[in-house]
C-alpha cells in the first residue's frame, strides 16, 4: 500500500497524526505530510481507519 495526502484538501486538524503517528506528520508543513512509502503492512489497518476519519477525504490510499 502506499498513501498520499492532497494538500489542498488537507485542513491540517491532525487527527490522522493522531492515530497513526509513524505514517502521518504535521512537523514540518501545515498540511499532513506521509512518511512511510510503501506503508509497511503493519500500519495498513490504522491508515484505512485514518482515512475514514480525515473529515476532508484528503488521504488517498493507492493500492499495489
Ligand atoms: S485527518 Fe485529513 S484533514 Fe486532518 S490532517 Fe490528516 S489528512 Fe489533513
Amino acid at each position: 500500500m502506499r498513501v498520499r495526502v492532497d494538500e489542498d484538501l488537507c485542513l491540517g486538524c491532525g487527527i490522522c497524526e493522531g492515530l497513526a503517528p509513524e505514517v502521518f506528520s504535521l512537523a514540518n508543513e501545515p498540511f499532513a505530510e506521509v512518511l512511510l512509502d510503501p506503508i509497511p503492512e503493519e500500519y495498513e489497518e490504522v491508515v484505512r481507519e485514518a482515512v475514514e476519519e480525515c473529515p476532508e477525504e484528503a488521504i488517498i490510499i493507492i493500492e499495489e
